[in-house]
C-alpha cells in the first residue's frame, strides 16, 4: 500500500473567510485608528494593507506620543506644584542647563516609540511566517506593531493621568502606591498582549505551506510520499510506518489529549525531556490549547514568585513585614515577574525564528509559535535559579563577597558587587543553554507531517 497525499490540507485555524478586500489608500491609513478596538479586522487589514499608508500613520502617530508625553510631564508638574502657571510651566520645560525637558522628549520619544514598534514586530514573527521570504512577513509585523500604537496610547494616556493624579493627591501609606503602579503595568500589558494575540492570529491565518502535502521522513526529511507503508526510508534505513501514521509517532501530548495531571505531566515531559515531549507533540493541530497552557504557566510563575516574596519577608522579620512582604510580593511577584518570563521567552523565540525561517529549516514558521508557548515551561530553571541564590543571600548576607575575599584572596571583580553579578551570569548562562535546547526542539520538530 503506497500513500497518496490528496486534497491540500485546510488552514490551521479553520480559515473559511474569503480572500481579503484590498482596500483604498485612504482605509488603510486610517485602519489603525479606525479599528482600534476590533483587533481582528485589523489583523485582516494589515494582511494587504499598502506600506506607505501604514508608514504614513506612524508619521502621525509619532507627534501623538511625544504631546502625550509632554502633556503628562505637564500634569504631573501642575499638580506636584499647583502655584505654577501654565506660562511658568512652559518655561521650565523650556529652559535648562543643556537640552531642554521638551528638546529632550522631541528628540527621544520618537526614537524610543520606533525602537519599540521594531522590538514588537520582531517577537510577532513567529506568529505569522510560515513559508518563502522572510522579508515579507517581517514587514507585514512592522506594520501590525505600529498599528498597536493607537491603542497603546488609548490605554497609557489614561493610566498614567489617573497615577499622578493618585500619586500626588492621596496620603497612602509606602508600598500602596508600588503596588498601583505595578497592577496598572500588569493590566495595561496583558490586555496589549491579549489585543495584539488577536490581531496576529488573524494576520498569520494564512494557509498551510504547499510543500505540506509531501510526507517526510520524521527522522531525516527525506521526501517518502510515494513509500510503502511497510518499506523503509532510502535514505537513512529506518521504517517509514511511524512517520505517515500520525498515530503511531506524534499521539500528542498529555495537556492536548487529556489524561490524568495533565497539567503537571506535561510540565515534567517538556522540561526533563524536550525531544521526546515535542516528538509527541501534534504541530498542525493549532497553537490555542499552547496558548493555555501559556497562560497557566504565567499565572502559576506569579503566584509562586509572590509567595516567594512574602515568605522572605516572613523570614527576614523586618519592621513592617507583614504589610511589606503582601505589598512587594504582589507588585513585584505576580505582577512583573510574569511580565519578565513572557518577554524572555517571546525573545528567546524571536532570535531561534530569525536563523530557522532565515535558513528555511522549518516547514511551517507557526509551529515555532506553538513551541514557544510550551517554552514558558523552561522559565522554571530561571525562577528557581534565582529564588534560591536570592534567598541565600536574604539569609545569609553577601557569602559570595565573603567567599571569593576570604577562600580565593580575590578583593574585589572589577569593583562590582559580587551578588547581583553572579545572579545576572547565571541567567545569561540559563538563556544560552536554552539556545542548545532549541537545537534539540529543532530536530524533534522539523521534519514533522502532523
Ligand atoms: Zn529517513
Amino acid at each position: 500500500m503506497s500513500t497518496v497525499v490528496s486534497e491540500r490540507p485546510a488552514g490551521i485555524d479553520g480559515d473559511t473567510s474569503p480572500p481579503t478586500r484590498v482596500g483604498s489608500w485612504i482605509s488603510d491609513f486610517s485602519g489603525p485608528y479606525r479599528l482600534m478596538l476590533r483587533p481582528a479586522r485589523l489583523g485582516e487589514l494589515i494582511r494587504n494593507a499598502s506600506v506607505s499608508a501604514i508608514l504614513s500613520t506612524l508619521l502621525i502617530s509619532i507627534p501623538l506620543v511625544v504631546a502625550m508625553v509632554i502633556t503628562l510631564i505637564f500634569l504631573e508638574g501642575m499638580f506636584s506644584h499647583p502655584s505654577r502657571t501654565f506660562d511658568q510651566m512652559w518655561q521650565i520645560l523650556r529652559e535648562g542647563p543643556g537640552p531642554s525637558v521638551l528638546e529632550g522628549v522631541i528628540f527621544i520619544a520618537p526614537v524610543i516609540t520606533i525602537a519599540i514598534v521594531a522590538v514588537i514586530g520582531l517577537l510577532s514573527l513567529q506568529d505569522v511566517f510560515r513559508d518563502g521570504p522572510v522579508r515579507h512577513a517581517l514587514v507585514r509585523c512592522f506594520l501590525m506593531s505600529v498599528s498597536a500604537l493607537p491603542l497603546f496610547m488609548l490605554i497609557v494616556m489614561p493610566a498614567a493621568s489617573l497615577l499622578i493624579t493618585f500619586d500626588q493627591r492621596s496620603n497612602v501609606g509606602p508600598g500602596i502606591d508600588f503596588v498601583l503602579f505595578t497592577s496598572t503595568i500588569a493590566i495595561g500589558f496583558w490586555l496589549v498582549v491579549a489585543w495584539m494575540t488577536r490581531a496576529l492570529s488573524v494576520l498569520g491565518n494564512t494557509p498551510e505551506p504547499a510543500s505540506l502535502e509531501y510526507k517526510l521522513c520524521e527522522n531525516c526529511g527525506y521526501n517518502i510520499t510515494h513509500a510503502a507503508i511497510d518499506s523503509i526510508c532510502p535514505e537513512c534505513g529506518v521504517p517509514v510506518r511511524p512517520s505517515i501514521l500520525p498515530e503511531l509517532s506524534r499521539r500528542g501530548v498529555h495537556w492536548e489529549t487529556g489524561g490524568p495531571n495533565k497539567l503537571i505531566n506535561s510540565m515534567l515531559s517538556a522540561f526533563f525531556s524536550p525531544e521526546e515531549f515535542y516528538g509527541r507533540l501534534q504541530l498542525r493541530s493549532g497553537v490555542p490549547r499552547a496558548g493555555q497552557f501559556a497562560a497557566a504557566q504565567l499565572f502559576l510563575m506569579g503566584i509562586a514568585a509572590a509567595c516567594w516574596v512574602f515568605t522572605l519577608a516572613c523570614l527576614d522579620r523586618e519592621k513592617n513585614w507583614l504589610r511589606m512582604g503582601a505589598l512587594i510580593g504582589w507588585g513585584a511577584g505576580a505582577c512583573l515577574v510574569p511580565i519578565i518570563a513572557w518577554l524572555v521567552t517571546r525573545g528567546v523565540a524571536a532570535i531561534v525564528a530569525l536563523v530557522w525561517f532565515s535558513r528555511g529549516l522549518l516547514r511551517d514558521g507557526r509551529w515555532l509559535a506553538k513551541v514557544a508557548c510550551y517554552e514558558l515551561v523552561y522559565v522554571w530553571l530561571f525562577c528557581a535559579f534565582s529564588g534560591i541564590l536570592i534567598t541565600t543571600y536574604v539569609l545569609g548576607g553577601n557569602w559570595v563577597s565573603s567567599l571569593l575575599r576570604n577562600v580565593l584572596k580575590v578583593r574585589s571583580f572589577y569593583s562590582l558587587p559580587a551578588e547581583p553579578i553572579l545572579v545576572l551570569g547565571g541567567n545569561v548562562l540559563i538563556i544560552c543553554l536554552w539556545f542548545l535546547r532549541y537545537r534539540k526542539i529543532l530536530r524533534a520538530i522539523q521534519y514533522s507531517n502532523n
